[in-house]
């Protein structure tokens, strides 16, 4: 008998989608099960983020049909990401493994059978990477791949193409729920979480039906949310260039001070030049010197877990 598997779907204002998910997805299921590479208790749930429209009264309706499908509602909107965490974390004490995907069909359901592959062969978790892009407008790949270089330089560990379509095992997700950060960027997270972790490669398709709920407002403050959720290293620069412009600063005070005594300059001008450059070095330079203590406090506060214990070994002694 296989493993309890969760499947994970945030659903934000999706009735035009979530007929035709729920179908194939319990196609999908009903296939893997009569494989018996899945427990028939498995599920799939929705998660309804707060939708306007028919979503969530479609979820009943799937829940009354079928008991494969189940759902959960959040008081209100708050984001995809929240919405996953919280589908995650209902899921992770009813379940043995859990998958996340969109509903708009985008990540492709055939890679599934890839992830319970990987997961046979005893991966926690496996992350779903598109091998191409060519479905997303130029704008997105663009931007997007131009994001992910940017995560690297800044020293975030991140799956390059990788959205939010992974495997996680229940030991996973329980690792994951120790990070207890509010400004959540999961697919910075999951990586910190460890385990043996693998890849399967798949297609992204074009948005099944409906309009991408992330406009470039949204596309914009998370790249942001992202980036200064895991990395101090801009606080770093401001001390380099504090640091850089107080050393100038001493350079032109030399010149300034030559000039004068050649007599080259107008009264009060040496003061003058020479206050600013000293000023500015000095304030960008302490500016940093706080943002290093800022950096220090907004890593304390993340209460993040400082080790997850993959196996312990231990046998009394009789
Ligand atoms: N979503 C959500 N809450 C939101 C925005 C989006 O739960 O506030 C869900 C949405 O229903 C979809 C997934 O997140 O299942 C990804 O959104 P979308 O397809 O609009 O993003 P894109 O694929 O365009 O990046
Ligand atoms: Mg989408």
């Amino acid at each position: 008998m296989g493993e309890v598997l969760y499947l994970v779907v945030p659903c934000y204002n999706e009735q035009e989608v979530l007929p035709e998910t729920a179908r194939r997805l319990k196609e999908k299921l009903g296939d893997c099960i009569g494989r018996g590479w899945i427990s028939p208790e498995s599920r799939v749930l929705f998660v309804d983020d707060g939708s306007r429209d028919n979503t969530w009264r479609l979820i009943e309706e799937l829940h009354g049909q079928d008991s494969l499908f189940s759902g959960v509602k959040l008081s209100r909107n708050r984001g995809h990401q929240n919405a996953l965490l919280a589908g995650l974390m209902t899921a992770k004490d009813r379940c043995d493994i859990t998958i996340s995907m969109d509903a708009d069909l985008q990540d492709d359901i055939g890679a599934i059978d890839g992830f319970l592959e990987k997961r046979r062969q005893g991966y926690d978790i496996v992350y779903g990477v598109r091998s191409k892009r060519e479905t997303d407008t130029f704008f997105k790949r663009t931007t997007a791949q131009g994001f992910y270089k940017v995560m690297l330089a800044l020293g975030v560990e991140v799956v390059d193409n990788h959205a939010d379509f992974r495997l996680m095992s229940a030991r996973a997700v329980e690792a994951l729920s120790q990070f207890e950060e509010v400004n959540l960027f999961l697919r910075g997270i999951v990586p910190l979480v460890g385990f043996p972790s693998a890849i399967v490669t798949y297609e992204r398709h074009e948005r099944f039906a409906g309009q991408s709920k992330y406009p470039l407002k949204k596309m914009l403050s998370f790249a942001f949310d992202g980036i200064t959720s895991f990395s101090v290293k801009p606080i770093r620069l401001i001390t380099s260039l504090g640091f850089f412009i107080f050393a100038a600063s001493l350079l032109a005070l030399c010149y300034l001070l030559a000039l004068k005594l050649m007599g080259r300059t107008v009264q009060g001008w040496t003061t003058l030049m020479g206050s600013i450059w000293l000023i500015g070095g000095i304030q960008l330079l302490c500016l940093g010197i706080i943002g290093e203590y800022i950096g220090k406090i907004y890593k304390e506060v993340k209460h993040r877990p400082r080790f997850i214990i993959d196996t312990i070994l231990d046998q009394k002694n009789s």
